[in-house]
């Protein structure tokens, strides 16, 4: 069988990174890592969820086993709706669709936006997953720099020489995967200015937006417009919102927050995707994160905020001169920038053979395959005395 012969076009967009071989082997025992990107697993409130889940067994199992609805479990929508108000999102159970996990809904915002051709904006570097779920549809990047003065009429010139139009900015806005910033007020403004001009959506996604361990909350990229509009249903911004950090990943419930119009037509995707998030799992959600959520976030955040403080002090004593690294306020990741010479995936092979310390090579969250001399850390997983000695190391091969 000639497979390559009956995949559709866009199969040649997919492709499994060299790196991820790579990372294969952060399965032996003797390898530190940062690599991961992943909550640490000690700190799941496992004991709430085990009393969730038997809970909504003793209670109501005909339901929990049962299908659902494909907007979400009614009650978990209304939870979240008065969570979106907190952070300056006034809206109803109608503007939510619960999706499996937020990387669901990067695929769906894809699907749902994205013709073959048309045009997505993109950080330099972008989350890996977040291009995975949209090269599928078959999009040209181009790099969306609120920092630059580039005019919405270029873009716009640019996208419709390549065959299409631009259909959405995309960014990770709070301690983004992968380097740790965080966009300004004052970029966030820009973003909704470029997009009023370029008449496109705006997808904001706030998977590490509850970890945040010092300096002041930035207003959602959403209420920024809210305000400016009056109503969720005037705004063009659909925000992406995630469990996986704050509470758990492994039961894959993330959100998406918007207007009913774009909301109820991402249901039609949703029901013919895989009809509903699993019942059972929004149940117990619905009760961990009205039962636990603002404590067990206040205590992540301490926790995460020591192995930051821990990595960056690491770095000060370790990297050599020409080495230089994000300080993130929150969420997970430190980003690297190494001396222009220096290639991050080489770096990684060397790293792995010779100090056995594993990172994410930076290049591959380049849409334009830039950025080969840059590296993704996560404080996340490790210990102070692990977060030492691999720092160390990966000082010494930098030095060398
Ligand atoms: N967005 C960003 C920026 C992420 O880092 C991740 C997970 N690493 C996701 C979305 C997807 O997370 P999930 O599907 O678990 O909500």
């Amino acid at each position: 069988m000639n497979w390559d012969q009956v995949f559709a076009s866009r199969a040649s967009r997919m492709k499994a990174s060299e790196i991820r071989e790579l990372l294969k082997l952060l399965a032996q025992p003797d390898i530190i890592s940062f690599a991961g990107g992943i909550p640490d697993p000690a700190l799941f409130p496992a004991r709430a969820f085990q009393d969730a889940y038997a809970a909504v067994f003793a209670e109501n199992p005909g339901a929990a086993l049962q299908y659902s609805v494909s907007e979400g479990y009614p009650p978990l929508r209304a939870w979240l709706a008065a969570h979106m108000a907190t952070l300056g999102i006034p809206c109803t159970a109608d503007n939510i669709l619960i999706t499996s996990g937020s990387q669901q809904a990067l695929d769906y915002l894809g699907k749902l936006l994205l013709s073959p051709g048309d045009t997505a904006l993109v950080g330099w570097p972008t989350y890996l997953g977040a291009l995975g779920a949209f090269n599928a549809y078959e999009p040209h990047y181009d790099r969306l720099d609120p920092e630059t003065n580039r005019s919405a009429a270029d873009y716009a010139e640019t996208a419709a020489a390549k065959g299409g139009r631009v259909k959405f900015a995309y960014m990770s806005v709070d301690f983004a995967n992968p380097t740790g910033r965080t966009m300004d007020r004052a970029a966030r403004e820009r973003v909704l200015e470029m997009a009023d001009d370029l008449d496109m959506a705006v997808i904001e996604d706030a998977a590490y937006q509850a970890l945040r361990y010092d300096g002041e909350a930035i207003p959602p990229i959403l209420a920024l417009e809210i305000a400016r509009r009056g109503s969720i249903e005037e705004c063009r911004t659909l925000y992406c919102g995630s469990f996986s950090k704050s509470l758990a990943p492994g039961l894959r419930i993330g959100w998406v927050c918007g207007a009913q119009r774009a909301i109820a037509q991402m249901v039609l995707l949703k029901q013919a995707g895989d009809l509903h998030t699993t019942t059972i799992n929004q149940m117990a959600m619905d009760r961990v994160a009205r039962t636990v959520f603002d404590d067990h976030v206040a205590g992540l955040r301490r926790t995460y905020a020591e192995r930051r403080d821990h990595m960056l002090a690491a770095l000060e004593r370790h990297m050599p001169k020409g080495v230089t690294w994000t300080k993130p306020e929150g969420g997970m990741f430190v980003w690297l920038t190494l001396p222009p010479q220096v290639d991050g995936a080489d770096l990684l092979a060397q790293s792995l053979k010779t100090q056995r310390v594993a990172f994410v090579p930076g290049g591959a969250f380049f849409a334009d395959g830039s950025g080969c001399n840059t590296l993704r850390l996560s404080f996340s997983l490790a210990d102070k005395a692990t977060i030492d000695e691999g720092i160390r190391r990966l000082g010494l091969l930098l030095a060398a």
